[in-house]
């Protein structure tokens, strides 16, 4: 984990750069080509400022994140995706949220560690990347010194995420779909999986396979999430073969049975009922198959 003397310079040597990508937005794969300092919007319908829906600490993530004292969680306003199922759509796609600055945010991430976070866990990060790096630079300087956690979809730009190469210190990215028309038809967008797996690697190549202290808490490393989906939707034999033969076998992976119809999936057959005891069971074996034997399975 790099010191936070480091990741401030790293901060002060970016900054500017990673601002002048919103000036024709290319933060996200989507590449609008709209200037956020000017506030003019995107597929987001962010511009400037961040946006924040809520943080707190949080106890129902992964162990290794959320660990006994619990994770520190930014939950973003606004996604770059627009999943029919989205769990979160209040503040995925209603924009549910208030607009703060930068020194807000930092105050924010400051309280968290106050409050004993094992990390800060930044929710949603894509589209805000320059600003969660400004705000963390004023964090830095005010003595932040807890383990990040950039918590995403997945669909991130490699010109990004090299913004960010020594500066998080945990990704945990979704893996959503290994089928380019599911990303499709249930997130809008074209090419998730070709994305995905790019910044899964570039991940992977950043941080390593996870490493966790002696009381099982994550310091640095890749969590890869699968939420399994009924009918096979998410792809997941693909996905797990992905991780096995092309990142590695020690991934650990966050296999996700919580699935349940929220938001459009309501009205979208096979998307609108929970996944079968058989489902996830096929999943799990899956996991064996591949050998990836480190990682999460939910009872
Ligand atoms: S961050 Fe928002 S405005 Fe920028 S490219 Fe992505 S969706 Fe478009």
């Amino acid at each position: 984990m790099t010191k936070p003397s480091g990741k401030l310079s790293l901060l002060e040597e970016r900054i500017d750069d990673a601002y002048r990508m919103l000036e024709s937005c290319r933060i996200c794969p989507r590449r609008c080509g709209i200037n956020r300092i000017r506030e003019e919007t995107g597929a987001c319908v962010l511009g400037r400022n961040p946006v924040v829906s809520s943080f707190n600490l949080h106890f129902g993530e992964e162990p290794p994140i959320s660990g006994y004292r619990g994770s520190g969680t930014i939950f973003f306003t606004s996604c770059n995706l627009r999943c029919v199922f989205c769990q979160n759509y209040p503040i995925s796609q209603l924009r549910h949220g208030r607009e703060v600055s930068v020194r807000t945010l930092a105050d924010m991430m400051l309280n968290l560690q106050d409050k004993g976070a094992h990390n800060i866990n930044f929710v949603t990060p894509t589209h805000l990347v320059p600003q969660i790096m400004d705000a963390l630079r004023i964090a830095y300087e005010r003595g932040l010194e807890i383990p990040l956690v950039y918590n995403t979809g997945g669909y991130d730009s490699l010109e990004v995420l090299h913004l960010l190469e020594g500066i998080v210190d945990i990704y945990m990215p979704d893996m959503k779909y290994s089928d380019p028309e599911m990303g499709l038809k249930y997130s809008g967008v074209p090419n998730y999986p070709q994305v995905n797996k790019e910044a899964i690697k570039e991940m992977h190549r950043q941080v390593g396979d996870l490493v966790m202290d002696d009381k099982g808490i994550a310091v640095k490393g890749l969590l890869v999430r699968h939420l399994v989906l009924p009918e096979g939707i998410a792809g997941t034999e693909e996905v797990l073969k992905f991780l096995a033969e092309e990142v590695s076998r020690d991934t650990y992976v966050s296999l996700m049975r919580q699935y349940f119809p929220a938001y459009k999936a309501v009205d979208m057959p096979p998307l609108d009922r929970r996944i079968t005891e058989e489902e996830y069971k096929e999943a799990v074996e899956l996991l064996e198959k591949y050998g990836l034997t480190r990682g999460w399975i939910q009872k």
